[in-house]
């Protein structure tokens, strides 16, 4: 979701964040921000916060670098403080070790912990990598993550309740990465996940928009390089794709459904030659063998009714996550990590 706000200052309006909102459905403001050309005030100590001539808070960035990633950070609550502490930072420098985050795309990369119980006030981002620039962020209610890009360089709010959840920052880094997709990459990886080819990168509707897409579909495909590949959520797994492109299927706690009917018309053909090629005391007592099984669930897949009715179904699992998620196959996933071997030899 982009958000525009003039505030009445437009001649002095540098820059539009773009902004996108992750781990929601529902749009509405959650948070405006824009930038202007202000020169801010020389700090005498650059991590203290400093005011500008009308009395907002401006809060400078931290230059971080943790094994061999530079990063900058910072942190907007009633501490005063902006360090966010070396606990955060690691973490932070860990999991872009774990996804082999190419180094240059960091080092104009601010990551910014917002306290979420500032809702409406106004305060000033000091950029460290433009001079004379702040953005302006008028604090309103975050939720999860948000990345907006800024001249050649990018701005990461986190939700202080969100914390440094890893799927959020993965989701808020995958927005990193596909600013630096070529078109011929964007056409390859609408084909990749069945994007209609005239539909824009970006769309109102989060579910829909093709940049939010990219930044599910980056999250799970290094799901289990950050956390394993065992790890399971069993209420709702944070790092499954809640867009609504790609194949979808259903979780393992999805034992029926209201798809169920078309299921089986897919399938009918199939199961009436398994079943006139075996005995008829074998269909009563055994379910199809294991090759029939996986023929039978791809056919299931591949059905356009099916997945129509999988994608829109609002249905959830006993444990209560969705019964039908979207699935990186693996040529999206190897098409990815194409895409960060090659910014990495940028
Ligand atoms: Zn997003």
């Amino acid at each position: 979701m982009t958000i525009f706000c003039l505030l009445g200052l437009s001649t002095f309006i540098f820059f539009f964040l773009e902004i996108y909102l992750t781990d929601i459905e529902t749009n509405y403001n959650r948070l405006i921000i824009s930038f202007l050309s202000q020169p801010t005030p020389t700090p005498t100590d650059s991590l203290a916060i400093q005011f500008s001539d009308d009395g907002k808070k401006i809060y400078p960035l931290q230059y971080n670098k943790l094994w061999g990633h530079e990063f900058f950070t910072s942190k907007i609550d009633q501490t005063g403080n902006i360090d966010i502490g070396l606990a955060a930072k690691q973490t932070i420098a860990k999991l872009l070790n774990f996804l082999d985050f190419p180094p240059n795309l960091t080092k104009n990369l601010a990551i910014v912990n917002v306290d979420t119980t500032l809702v409406g006030s106004t305060v000033l981002i000091k950029i460290p990598w433009i001079e004379g620039i702040s953005a302006f962020a008028i604090i309103q209610q975050l939720e999860g993550g948000l990345y907006g890009t800024l001249a050649n360089g990018a701005v990461i709010f986190l939700n202080n309740l969100v914390g440094y959840d890893l799927a959020v920052l993965t989701h808020e880094l995958g927005h990193q990465i596909s600013y630096y997709l070529t078109d011929q990459e964007w056409i390859q990886y609408y084909k990749l996940r069945g994007i209609p080819s005239n539909t824009p990168r970006r769309s109102n509707d989060w579910s829909l928009s093709p940049e939010e897409d990219f930044a599910e579909v980056y999250k799970a495909t290094y799901k289990s390089s950050v956390v394993g590949p065992n790890e399971y959520s069993m209420v709702e797994d944070k790092w499954t794709i809640k867009t609504k492109y790609g194949i979808f299927v259903p979780t393992k706690y999805t034992y029926s459904s209201s798809c169920d009917p078309i299921e089986e018309n897919a399938i009918s053909g199939l199961l009436k030659t398994w079943e006139k090629n075996t005995l008829s005391y074998q269909i009563d007592y055994y379910m199809p063998p294991s090759d029939i099984m996986s023929k039978l669930e791809d056919q299931i897949s591949a059905d356009p009714k099916v997945q129509n009715c999988r994608k829109k179904s609002n249905e959830l699992n006993p444990f209560g996550g969705p019964a039908f998620v979207s699935q990186a196959n693996p040529e999206t996933q190897q098409f990815i990590k194409n895409v960060i071997v090659r910014l990495n030899s940028m």
